[in-house]
C-alpha cells in the first residue's frame, strides 16, 4: 500500500541521503580522479537511495566558489593540493536537503576549512525562533575573522521551500543592517564561505548550470525541445547541460541553451570565482527550525 509521508519525513529522508552520499563521495576524491566520475557517482547514488538530485553535483575547485559542474565531455581531474568544494542537493517529493564540504586533495583539512566549518557550527547553535538572520550572519563573520580569513559577503545561505532552492530569504555570511526573523518551521541552508582573498565573488563568463524561469514563445525548434524536457524532468530546480547530452548534438544544445537564456526563459548560473583569486572554503548544512532550535537534517 502506498504510504503518504509528511513534509517533515521527506526532509529527513532527503537529508539522510544527502549526508550519506556526501560522505561516500568525499572518500573517492583523489589525485587524477576525473571530476565527472564523482558527479556521476553522487547523482546515481542519490537516485539509488530513493531521492532525486535537487541540483547538479557542484564541484568547485580553489578560487572557484560555486556553480561548477562537469561539462559534456569534461576530462578535468583532481590534483594534489586542490581545495575541493563538493556541494550536493537531494529532494524527496520536492523537499530539499542541501549540504557541502571542503577537502584538500591528498591532505584533508586546514585552518581555512576549519574557519567555514566552525562558522557553520556556531551559526547552527545560534539559530532559534525569534533570532534575526543578520545576527546569525554576524556570528559567521566573527568566527571566520577569528581565524584570520574573510567571509564572502555576496554569497549567502537561503531559505528552502518545496521545489524552491532559493526563496528570497537569506542567511548572510556577515552582519547586515537589516534581517528577517527566523520562525519555527522554517527550513534554511546555512553556508559560510571563507577566503584568503578579497571576500567577494565575481561571475566567470561561462555557465554550465541553468534553471527554468518562465514560458515565452520561442522561434528555435531545438529550444522548444529543451524547454519541454526541462520542465517535465526538473521543474523549477537547477539542472546541468551535461544532463541534456542525449537530447541533441552538443552544438545544437549549446545554441538552444543560449537562445533560452537570451530570452530569459532559463536562468544561467554563472561560475563564481573569488575576486582576487583567493582560495575558498565552504561548509553547509540544512536545518529545520523548531521551538528548541535548529535541527540539522544533513548531519550523521
Ligand atoms: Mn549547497
Ligand atoms: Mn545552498
Amino acid at each position: 500500500m502506498e504510504q503518504s509521508s509528511s513534509p517533515y519525513e521527506s526532509y529527513k529522508k532527503a537529508g539522510k541521503i544527502a549526508a550519506k552520499v556526501l560522505d561516500e563521495a568525499i572518500k573517492l576524491i583523489k589525485p587524477e580522479v576525473k571530476l565527472v566520475e564523482i558527479a556521476d557517482f553522487v547523482e546515481r547514488k542519490i537516485v539509488e537511495l530513493g531521492g532525486k538530485p535537487a541540483f547538479p553535483c557542484n564541484i568547485s575547485i580553489n578560487e572557484r566558489a560555486a556553480h561548477y559542474t562537469p561539462k559534456i565531455g569534461d576530462e578535468s581531474v583532481f590534483k594534489e593540493g586542490d581545495y575541493v568544494k563538493l556541494d550536493i542537493g537531494v529532494h524527496v517529493d520536492g523537499y530539499i536537503a542541501d549540504v557541502a564540504k571542503t577537502v584538500i586533495v591528498g591532505s584533508g583539512r586546514d585552518d581555512l576549512i576549519r574557519a567555514s566549518e566552525d562558522a557553520l557550527k556556531e551559526a547552527i547553535k545560534a539559530i532559534e525562533p525569534g533570532v534575526s538572520t543578520s545576527y546569525v550572519g554576524g556570528i559567521i563573520e566573527e568566527t571566520i575573522k577569528s581565524y584570520g580569513y574573510k567571509p564572502i559577503i555576496n554569497l549567502t545561505g537561503h531559505k528552502l521551500e518545496r521545489y524552491r532552492l532559493h526563496t528570497g530569504s537569506v542567511i548572510p555570511n556577515v552582519k547586515t543592517a537589516s534581517g528577517e526573523v527566523i520562525k519555527a518551521g522554517d527550513v534554511y541552508a546555512i553556508e559560510p564561505f571563507a577566503t584568503n582573498g578579497f571576500g567577494k565573488v565575481v561571475d566567470e563568463s561561462e555557465a554550465v548550470i541553468f534553471r527554468y524561469i518562465r514560458d515565452k514563445p520561442l522561434r528555435l525548434r531545438d529550444a522548444r525541445i529543451v524547454l519541454q524536457h526541462v520542465k517535465k524532468e526538473y521543474k523549477t530546480l537547477p539542472f546541468a547541460e551535461r544532463w541534456l547530452a542525449d537530447l541533441m548534438p552538443k552544438l545544437k544544445l549549446y545554441n538552444a541553451l543560449r537562445h533560452l537564456v537570451y530570452n530569459q526563459v532559463f536562468h544561467a548560473y554563472f561560475i563564481l570565482r573569488e575576486k582576487n583569486r583567493g582560495m575558498v572554503s565552504q561548509a553547509e548544512h540544512t536545518v529545520i527550525v523548531t521551538e528548541k532550535g535548529a535541527e540539522v537534517i544533513t548531519g550523521k
